[in-house]
């Protein structure tokens, strides 16, 4: 059996039915858009799908195959009873009817599988630098370019272009690139704005490799700023530097939030910080754990994470930078390299 099945099927005092369809990636390696993974306690597990893919199910290794009809938990309504736990954050609320109008005993569970999945394997991790380092070379060569002209979706449209030359499979996310007033959007998306001189440009991008998601930020001037955009910039740098320095596993989220908050809070930005530090990557951009004043996480070491303070002032501009990092007993190793200090592109 798996090291991770095994790992799971230790934590579990009832049969679990995964239905998350990465975490059945995660477990078994097998890849289709219908599937479900039940795993006992203390081992064994059975693998349903339907016609579709379940030739290429067989080829799974520590799993029984059984084929399911296209509606899926209709049929395993009928076949499951007992207790069933189920992974009460992904299943919609139709297919938890479909089910439980069968035999079995339905109980929810969170995170089981995501708090595994969040603790990476050195392999794992591998994938993730590759894919980081992929990144930060497309960026660069971006950064070798004309920003100030183009419009906000050329300047996206040519980055994904320069990370596929340099060896991504995709996107992990549409990248951002906000200018301007657009910089004081967390989540904007690449506007026809042309980039003007004298201000911030935000650019947040990710690729996939192997399997594997990357996430980075950085923030680069079109020349001289005015002066509270550039001291908002000073500020979450600094921020994100002490975050970087002193993160480590045993930390909750919540503390590790904390450490990049606090000054920027006593700066006087503290509400233009509107979101948490940070979160989980792997094979999601958006997993498991969680850095935020909400995070009921505590981290550990192999969790890779981002760290990703902003400042954002509406109708003047705004700030984030984002590393990807390891998190270790004693700090965290960090797999984006590209200088986040304030560069000025053209
Ligand atoms: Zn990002
Ligand atoms: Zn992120």
């Amino acid at each position: 059996m798996s090291k991770r099945l095994n790992a799971l099927s230790t934590q579990l005092d009832a049969p679990l039915l995964v239905t998350d369809l990465t975490n059945v990636f995660y477990l078994t390696g097998f890849e289709s858009s219908n599937a479900a993974l039940l795993v006992q306690p203390g081992g064994g597990a059975t693998l349903y799908t339907d016609f579709r893919y379940v030739e290429a199910a067989r080829e799974v290794s520590d799993v029984e195959v059984e084929l399911t009809k296209r509606t899926m938990m209709a049929d395993l309504g009928e076949r499951l009873k007992g207790r069933v736990q189920f992974e009460a954050d992904v299943l919609p609320y139709v297919e938890w009817e479909r089910l439980s109008a069968g035999r079995a005993k339905l109980v929810p569970t969170h995170g089981l599988v995501d708090g595994i999945r969040a603790v990476k394997e050195e392999e794992e991790i591998a994938k993730l630098r590759k894919a980081a380092r992929i990144a930060d070379r497309g960026f660069e060569a971006l950064t070798a370019e004309t920003f100030i002209g183009r419009s906000e979706k050329e300047i996206a449209w040519r980055l994904r272009e320069l990370l596929h030359a340099h060896g991504a499979d995709d996107l992990s996310f549409d990248t951002i690139v906000a200018s301007g007033p657009n910089g004081a959007l967390p989540h904007a998306h690449p506007s026809e704005r042309i980039v003007d001189r004298g201000t911030l440009v935000t650019v947040d991008w990710g690729v996939r490799v192997d399997g594997y998601c990357s996430d980075c930020t950085r923030t680069v001037s079109t020349g001289g700023l005015p002066n509270e955009l550039r001291r908002a910039f000073d500020v979450c740098l600094e921020a994100q530097k002490r975050a970087c320095a002193s993160v480590k596993a045993g930390m909750t989220g919540v503390d590790a939030d904390a450490i990049a908050r606090d000054p920027i809070t006593d700066a006087g930005f503290g509400a233009s910080f509107g979101h948490g530090l940070g979160h989980g990557v792997g094979l999601m951009v958006h997993e498991a754990p969680r850095l935020s004043t909400e995070s009921t996480d505590t981290l550990q070491p192999g969790h890779v994470v981002t760290i990703e303070p902003g400042i954002y002032l509406p109708g003047v501009g705004g700030c984030r930078i984002e590393d990807l990092a390891v998190v270790r007993e004693d700090g965290v190793e960090l797999l984006t390299s590209f200088p986040k200090e304030l560069i000025e592109v053209r």
